[in-house]
């Protein structure tokens, strides 16, 4: 690896595996022998369409994608999508149910941190007369009763009987707990509580963990997003996994009523024109197709799933023997902490000031928490090595061994 870089457990963007920055740097000045480089070849050129294919194939045969979905991949971020997927599956629900009122219809929110809040706050912007539900808010279940410290018992969870959609983001970047993996245990969504409908309109929010392990029935999600800037790469593109029913005429839904939905954020001409019906990132998307080659070469999800599981396990480990020593303290509840986002604090007076200069003397960078929640956040995305994980695990514990001295 090239002297110059550091090992970097930013939350994002954050780091991107070496190997796929040095070959983005052949594309910049040459896409695949064309002698044009990624960031000047049309979209429209025959090489670059069959790279977005074959970028959408790398996601498909790596998740097991099933038919019944199609793969998009949109601009805007994560965020567009909070305003999308009301915007659209509004549209769906009005197609589907034109007679009911406007106010009979429910949007669900699980919140469990401060992104499905952010989510839930467009949602109420965007509601046009519809009820936004809250099916459980992780606060009210949390040590100081406001913080998104845990995930809540099942018990706690009030379904709509038939949303228009229900919303939760699978791994909270900013707070550090994510769903747990194992289907029916306490820590995991809580799938068996759903409507039994079919055609649910569940979305997930995987920004900040997509493709690090695999999803948990997938195949009953309606839309499965996630912005590339995390696990895959530059930030500037959304990939979406959108079960076809849900890619609906938003204008024929607008004249049954509610209003129309601007056509960036409509996913029908994204499905209809191989998600490119305007000029696409085209730089961000090349650099994910290459990292998801790459991964394809390692693995795929089941490689990093086994590799991530050694890294958190490694890093919590430290942590709780920081926990026992009285010089860490975790911000998130047992079993709901994050594979992705460990979030801790350190105790005492200028404490975290020194564990973060120490770490920066160490070439460790990227860990000073959010600034809503303050204290350490170690981002451990797939492109953060075990090799760096053992590094910011050796620090941690030699930050023990200094301060409990
Ligand atoms: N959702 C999650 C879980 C995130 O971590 C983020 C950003 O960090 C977003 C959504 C927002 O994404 P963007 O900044 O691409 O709009």
């Amino acid at each position: 690896p090239s002297s110059t870089r550091v090992a970097n457990f930013g939350a994002g963007p954050s780091a991107l595996p070496e190997s796929v920055l040095v070959e983005a740097a052949q594309g910049l000045l040459n896409f695949n022998n064309t002698g044009i480089g990624i960031a000047e070849i049309s979209h429209r050129s025959k090489e670059f369409g069959a790279y977005v294919k074959e970028t959408e194939a790398l996601i498909r045969e790596q998740l097991d994608v099933p038919s019944t979905h199609v793969i998009l991949f949109t601009q805007g971020g994560g965020t567009a999508q909070f305003s999308a997927v009301v915007l659209n599956l509004l549209a769906r629900h009005r197609l589907l149910h034109p007679d009911v009122p406007e106010a009979e219809r429910v949007l669900d929110y699980v919140l469990t941190g401060s992104w499905s809040k952010a989510a839930y706050e467009e949602a109420k912007r965007l509601a046009h007369g519809a009820t936004v539900n809250v099916v459980v808010d992780a606060r009210e279940h949390s040590a100081d009763g406001k913080s998104f410290d845990n995930l809540p018992p099942h018990s706690a969870y009030k379904f709509s009987p038939d949303p228009a959609l229900i919303y939760y983001c699978e791994n909270e970047t900013v707070s550090g707990t994510q769903f747990g993996f194992e289907d029916g245990a306490p820590n995991s969504f809580p799938f068996h509580l759903l409507p039994d409908k079919p055609l649910l309109p569940l979305v997930a929010d995987y920004s900040s963990s997509f493709m690090s392990r695999p999803i948990p029935r997938l195949a009953e999600h309606a839309i499965v997003y996630a912005g590339a800037q995390k696990n895959l790469g530059p930030a500037g593109i959304a990939i979406l996994i959108v079960r076809k029913d849900c890619i609906v005429d938003v204008n024929a839904a607008a004249k049954l009523g509610g209003y129309p939905v601007p056509i960036s954020l409509a996913y029908k001409p994204y499905a209809d024109n191989d998600s490119m019906p305007n000029t696409p990132a085209v730089l961000a998307l090349y650099i994910t197709g290459l990292v998801l080659k790459r991964n394809k070469s390692l693995g795929g999800v089941r490689y990093y799933e086994e590799v991530n599981r050694r890294k958190k396990e490694s890093v919590y480990g430290a942590l709780k023997e920081g926990e026992e020593k009285g010089v860490f303290q975790a911000k998130v509840r047992e079993g709901a902490g994050s594979w992705m986002n460990v979030v801790f604090g350190v105790i005492g007076e200028g404490a975290e000031k020194r564990f973060l200069e120490g770490a920066e003397k160490k070439g460790l960078k990227g860990l000073k928490g959010h600034r809503s929640v303050g204290g350490i956040r170690v981002s451990l995305y797939n492109a953060v090595s075990e090799e760096w994980t053992d590094r910011i695990v050796a620090y941690m514990r030699e930050f023990i061994e200094e301060e409990s001295k």
